[in-house]
């Protein structure tokens, strides 16, 4: 059986977006459980907008996900080139063919004339498409033509009439009315392809079996099934993806937050998390599991099982999917990641301390690029209002009081007592007492937070003489 063969075909005009990620991701899951081949081509025609270092985000993006293409313009491959611009000499050939077959023609209106004719049907609220009187011109006469004037394009003779059908593995049947496409455009010049056209000729080029693309391009198969029937290329199967939806339902967009893979990954996303994420956007695998490894879903991975409706990318899922990857993580691991996420943090020592840190913050880390916030006091005095430390209604001299008590224990203590030892010699000095009134002032001294670990844990961490000063100086507060 023939291996199928996939790709994606991104435009480098910003950054790799989750969207085209979740496409990616898609494909490639659809071609590693069938063996098959994964590629990726960078539509970079639109010249003014396409941009060299988009197509690295693209490249740098999918590279960081894990999601690598078999073929591409860094991987090379039997059917290189992968970007558009350099294939412009295929494309090319088949348009020249096209026209002197009398299946595409040249087209001379104006914009102008293009743009009144819009308004017309607007007006008149008719569907908005080209009819065009030049399509039944002599083909010697239109190459006359435009050997003169730069002011045409190219369009598809689109036959009337027609019923184009195609069985979508999502969606089941698909139909179109040639009727209503109108003789769309093909190519600026015949050496400068417009996207219907180009995606075609490179598709065939590039023996490709299955289209898997985003479902707002469904009305553009049509165009493309005629032109590839009318080259005699082979139809591939395709599949239309749900789009991803923000929780509002409408269509995912800036407004909804972060679009980008670079920015998930600059907010202390993990590669995996996302990777596990974005395949459950719009699929699931039949049974109630949610953390699947690549290799599970590589193996459990169906195109039919993709849902036809608008998938809700639910950002509050994907914190807690991604601190379950932190979790699995262990203290090393999590060093190195966290380190991009502080300054000059460096030294040996400073590792170590680090790791203590960072494996007390572990089981509630949502992501990575909040642990510096998160652990901020031990690396330096916290600042926090004298007010935090008041539990419930007491007295300032109550507060006084519990923190000289505190104070007296800790000094009473060996320097590297730990947690278990801190924790019992002060339950004991609390004996039958109310603990919050003893051991929230302390916890707010050390950490000047509201929310922290217990302050045992950061006792422990922080160490005697630090702990104790830090006492010392919120008893300065209540002075
Ligand atoms: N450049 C198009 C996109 O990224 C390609 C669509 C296609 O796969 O045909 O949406």
């Amino acid at each position: 059986m023939l291996l199928p063969r996939v790709r994606i075909a991104p435009s480098p005009t910003g950054n790799l977006h989750i969207g085209t990620a979740r496409v990616a991701l898609f494909n490639y899951l659809f071609a590693k459980n069938q063996n098959g081949v994964f590629v990726l081509r960078i539509e970079d025609t639109d010249i003014e907008r396409s941009d060299k270092k988009y197509e690295q985000s693209i490249f740098d993006g999918l590279r960081w996900l894990g999601i690598d293409p078999d073929e591409g313009p860094e991987q090379g491959g039997p059917y290189a080139p992968y970007r558009q611009t350099e294939r412009t000499e295929t494309y090319e050939k088949y348009i020249r063919q096209l026209l002197a077959e009398g299946k595409a023609f040249y087209c001379f209106h104006s914009e102008k004339e293009l743009a009144e004719e819009k308004g017309r049907m607007m007006a008149e609220k008719r569907v908005l498409l080209h009819s065009c009187t030049h399509r039944d011109t002599a083909p010697a006469e239109a190459h006359a033509r435009a050997a003169e004037t730069s002011d045409f394009i190219i369009r598809f003779k689109t036959p009337a009439g027609r019923r184009i059908e195609f069985t979508d593995l999502i969606r089941g049947t698909v139909a179109f009315e040639s009727d209503l496409l109108g003789d769309f455009s093909i190519a600026k010049r015949p050496n400068v392809p417009l996207y219907n056209f180009a995606v075609v000729a490179d598709d065939y080029e590039m023996k490709i079996t299955h289209v898997i693309r985003g479902e707002d391009h469904i009305t553009n198969t049509p165009k493309q099934m005629l032109i590839a029937e009318t080259l005699g290329f082979p139809m591939p199967e395709y599949a239309h993806l749900p789009l991803i939806l923000g929780p509002d339902r409408s269509k995912l967009s800036k407004r909804h937050g972060a679009t980008s893979i670079d920015e998930y990954r600059a907010q202390g996303y993990l590669p995996e998390a996302l990777f596990n994420f974005m395949a459950l956007v719009g699929w699931n695998p039949g049974d109630d599991r949610e953390i699947m490894s690549k290799e599970e879903l590589i193996r459990d991975f169906l195109l039919e099982k993709v849902q036809k409706s608008g998938a809700v990318f639910d950002v509050q899922k994907l914190d807690w999917m991604n601190g379950e990857y932190i979790r699995r993580k262990s203290v090393t691991e999590l060093v190195d990641l966290c380190m991009p996420f502080f300054g000059g943090v460096t030294s040996e020592k400073d590792r170590a301390y680090l790791g203590k840190v960072i494996a007390l913050e572990q089981p509630r880390l949502k992501k990575l690029s909040e642990i510096a916030e998160r652990v901020g006091y031990f690396f330096s005095e916290p600042e926090y209002d004298k007010e935090l430390l008041r539990w419930k209604k007491v007295t300032d001299a109550d507060i006084r009081t519990s923190l000289e008590r505190a104070e007296k224990v800790l000094s009473g203590i060996s320097d590297e007592a730990a947690k278990a030892k801190l924790e019992r010699v002060f339950l004991d000095e609390i004996g039958g007492g109310d603990r919050g009134s003893l051991l929230w002032p302390v916890r707010v001294a050390l950490s000047g937070k509201k929310a922290s670990p217990g302050p045992f844990e950061i006792m422990e961490i922080l160490g005697k003489e630090e702990s104790l000063a830090r006492i010392r100086g919120a008893l300065k507060k209540m002075a």
